[in-house]
C-alpha cells in the first residue's frame, strides 16, 4: 500500500505508511491517503468477535509494504487496551444506541488514534540511535491524548504547548502530569501562539536536525486510520444482531472522527446515514448548503474541542468524494449552538439519566432534531468524551456531581509538572535545551 498527498498524485510522492507516518504532513503541504481504499465483504469479518479482531481484518492491508506488518497484533493490542461500548439508550419514540469512546485514558475519542500513532512510531524509531521528539500545540484534549499515549515510550519525546490559564482544570491536569519523556509548557499567550510556536520550530533547521521533529496532530494519518475500526465493529454487530445498517451521527470539528466513519462505509461496512454535528463553527453545515469553502476564524463555544474554523480535513474528503453536491449525496449536517448545548445536556440528564458532555450534546441534539422519516432507522450516536471532564460547563446544568471514571481519578491524583514560557522560538529553544540537552542524547 503506498499513500500520496492530497495535493500530488505523482509516482514519485508514493510513500509507504512507515513515511507517511513520520512525515505527518506532505512537503507540498497536502495530506496523506492511501491510492486505494480496500473494500470488504461482510463474510470477511465473519470470525469477528472483538474490536481487535476486527481491526486485524480492517487495518491489515494498510500495512503492506510497512516494516511494521509483522507487529499488527502487537500494534492493535496497545491501541484498543480499553472497551468501546455500544449501549441502547432509554429514548421512547425511537431505536437508539450510543457509541462510547471515553473509556480511554483521557477520556476522549482521541486516544485511540493517538495509541495508534504512538505504538507506530515507538516502534518505527526504536532501532534509531536518537530520539525522535514530537511538537504538540494543543488547545486542550489533543496534548492530553498524546501525552498519554506517548508516557515513557522509549526513545520518544513528546513537548505539548498549550495556552496558559486557558484551559479546564481537568484538561491542564491531563497535560502536565506525566514523566519525563513529557515536557508540559504552558504559553502566555493563545492557541494560536502555541501553533506557531511550533510552526517556526519545525522550520529552524539546526534545531531540527538536533532533535528530529515530528509531529502527532490529527491530519497525521496515523491518527485517521484507526478510528474507523469503532465504526466498522459497531456497524458488523449491529448488522449481525439486527438485519439493519446503523446510521452514526458524529460530533464534528476538524472532521476525522466523522472522515473515519465514511471511510468505514467505502470499505464495505453496512453503515446506514451519516450525520454531522457542528457547533457555532458552522462552515461545514454552511458549504453543503451552498455557501463556498472559505476557512473562518473559530468561535469560542462550551464544545471547545470542535471550535475549528478551518476543518482540515476536508482536503481528504473532497479528494475522495468531490465537492458540495456530491457530498450532500453522502452525508449531511446541522449547526447546533451554544443555548441548544446547554438546553441538550440537561434534557439528556433528564431523558437519558445521564449527562452528555458539550460536544455529545450537539449528537443527541441532531438526533431529536432529524426528519420523522429519517428517525425510523437505527441511529447510534457518537459520545465523543466523558462529561465529567468537562464538570465545570455540566454539573451547574444538571445540579448535581458527574462521577469521575476510575481512570480519570488516577490522573487527577496525579502530580502535575510544567514550565510557563513566553510565545516564540527563542523561548521554546532554551526550555528544549534545559529539559532535552543535545549532548545527553
Ligand atoms: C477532537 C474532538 C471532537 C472533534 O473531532 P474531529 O475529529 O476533530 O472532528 C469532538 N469531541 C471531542 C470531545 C473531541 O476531543
Amino acid at each position: 500500500m503506498k499513500y500520496s498527498s492530497t495535493r500530488n498524485t505523482g509516482d514519485s510522492n508514493r510513500l509507504t505508511l512507515d513515511e507517511a507516518l513520520l512525515r505527518g504532513i506532505a512537503e507540498d503541504g497536502g495530506l496523506f491517503l492511501p491510492d486505494v481504499l480496500p473494500t470488504f465483504s461482510l463474510d470477511e469479518f465473519s470470525n469477528s468477535k472483538s474490536i481487535r479482531d476486527t481491526a486485524r481484518t480492517l487495518l491489515t492491508p494498510f500495512f503492506s509494504g510497512s516494516s511494521l506488518a509483522g507487529m499488527i497484533d502487537e500494534i492493535i493490542a496497545a491501541t484498543f487496551g480499553f472497551p468501546i461500548p455500544v449501549s441502547k439508550l432509554d429514548v421512547d419514540d425511537a431505536d437508539a444506541w450510543m457509541l462510547e469512546l471515553y473509556h480511554g485514558p483521557t477520556a476522549a475519542f482521541k486516544d485511540v488514534g493517538a495509541g495508534f500513532l504512538a505504538a507506530c512510531l515507538s516502534r518505527l524509531n526504536s532501532a534509531a540511535e536518537s530520539p525522535l521528539t514530537i511538537l504538540v500545540a494543543t488547545s486542550g484534549d489533543t496534548g492530553g491524548a498524546v501525552a498519554a499515549a506517548f508516557d515513557g515510550k522509549p526513545n520518544i519525546r513528546v513537548v505539548v504547548l498549550f495556552p496558559d490559564g486557558r484551559v479546564s482544570e481537568r484538561q491542564q491536569k491531563q497535560l502536565t502530569c506525566w514523566g519525563d519523556n513529557i515536557l508540559s509548557l504552558a504559553i502566555k499567550g493563545s492557541f494560536d501562539d502555541c501553533q506557531s510556536t511550533v510552526k517556526a520550530a519545525l522550520a529552524e533547521p539546526a534545531l531540527r536536525d538536533n532533535y528530529r521533529f515530528s509531529s502527532a496532530n490529527s491530519i497525521n494519518i496515523g491518527r485517521l486510520l484507526p478510528q474507523s475500526t469503532y465504526y466498522a465493529h459497531a456497524s458488523l454487530m449491529h448488522f449481525r444482531a439486527t438485519g439493519r445498517k446503523p446510521g452514526f451521527i458524529i460530533p464534528v470539528g476538524n472532521l476525522g472522527n466523522s472522515l473515519a466513519c465514511i471511510l468505514a462505509r467505502d470499505m464495505g461496512l453496512p453503515i446506514g446515514d451519516i450525520v454531522l454535528a457542528s457547533n457555532a463553527n458552522r462552515l461545514i453545515p454552511d458549504y453543503l448548503r451552498g455557501a463556498d469553502w472559505i476557512p473562518r476564524a473559530s468561535i469560542q463555544t462550551l464544545a471547545s474541542a470542535m471550535d475549528v474554523g478551518n476543518p482540515s480535513n476536508m482536503e481528504r474528503l473532497r479528494h475522495m468524494h468531490g465537492d458540495a453536491d456530491d457530498l450532500n449525496k453522502i452525508i449531511s449536517a446541522v449547526t447546533v449552538s451554544d443555548a441548544q448545548i446547554e438546553q441538550q445536556i440537561v434534557q439528556d440528564q433528564q431523558q437519558l439519566g445521564f449527562a452528555t458532555c458539550p460536544h455529545t450534546a450537539t449528537a443527541t441534539y441532531a438526533y431529536h432534531h432529524l426528519q420523522p422519516e429519517q428517525k425510523k432507522n437505527d441511529w447510534i450516536l457518537v459520545a465523543t468524551a466523558h462529561p465529567a471532564k468537562f464538570d465545570s460547563i455540566v454539573e451547574p446544568l444538571i445540579g448535581e456531581a458527574v462521577p469521575v471514571p476510575e481512570e480519570l481519578n488516577r490522573i487527577l491524583s496525579r502530580p502535575s509538572r510544567f514550565t510557563v514560557i513566553e510565545p516564540g522560538l527563542d523561548a521554546l529553544s532554551a526550555a528544549l535545551l534545559e529539559n532535552f540537552p543535545v549532548d545527553a542524547r
